[in-house]
């Protein structure tokens, strides 16, 4: 099994320390999304929507996503990788995709004990735990949609790499 491994859900979910975990344990590559795309834009996400919108954030990501995919590769994604449709079919076509599913209260907790993982502009004017319940509502057919393998992310990382790895030795559903 060498086609990439994308990890999809919200922010706070564990995309990139289930993901690099998953990397070291199989010796392949990892990147993330969000710091490609920052690194190579040089400017932080706060920055690309304050010059160019969210739109163009957008179209950065998923200029990433195509750049990054290669094979033995492991790809943390953006929360709002999900929303365009050519992103999730490209997903779903290159790769194996994952869905590091996590209810909402666990999110908010996870965000707020670390507050450097919520580093980006809020989508909304609300209170954090709200616009967190909001936009997953709004996400969660997507999300549900494009993975291939939905895994629970409330469980603790040594599980949750457990059911990863379960989830590829499996033939794609
Ligand atoms: P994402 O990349 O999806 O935004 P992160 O991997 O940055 O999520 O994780 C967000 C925060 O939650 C980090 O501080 C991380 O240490 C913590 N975290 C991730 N997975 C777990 C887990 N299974 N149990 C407890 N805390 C976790
Ligand atoms: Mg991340």
């Amino acid at each position: 099994m060498t086609q990439p491994v994308f990890f999809i859900g919200p922010r706070g979910c564990g995309k990139t320390t289930v993901g690099q975990a998953l990397a070291q344990e199989q010796n392949w590559h990892f990147v993330d999304t969000d710091h490609w795309l920052q690194e190579r834009a040089q400017m932080n996400v706060a920055e690309i929507v304050a010059k160019e919108g969210w739109e163009g954030f957008r179209a950065r990501e998923t200029q990433a996503l195509q750049a990054v995919s290669a094979t033995s590769t492991v790809v943390a994604t953006g929360g709002g990788m999900v929303l365009a449709e050519a992103n999730r079919r490209f997903m779903r076509e290159a790769g194996l995709v994952i869905y590091l599913r996590a209810p909402a209260g666990v999110l908010a907790a996870r965000l707020d004990a670390f507050p450097q993982a919520g580093q980006r502009p809020a989508l909304t004017a609300k209170p954090p735990e709200e616009e967190i319940r909001e936009v997953l509502a709004e996400r969660e057919p997507l999300y549900c949609e494009t993975a291939h393998y939905i895994v629970d992310a409330a469980q603790p990382l040594e599980r949750i790499i457990a059911d990863v790895q379960a989830a590829l030795s499996q033939p794609a559903s």
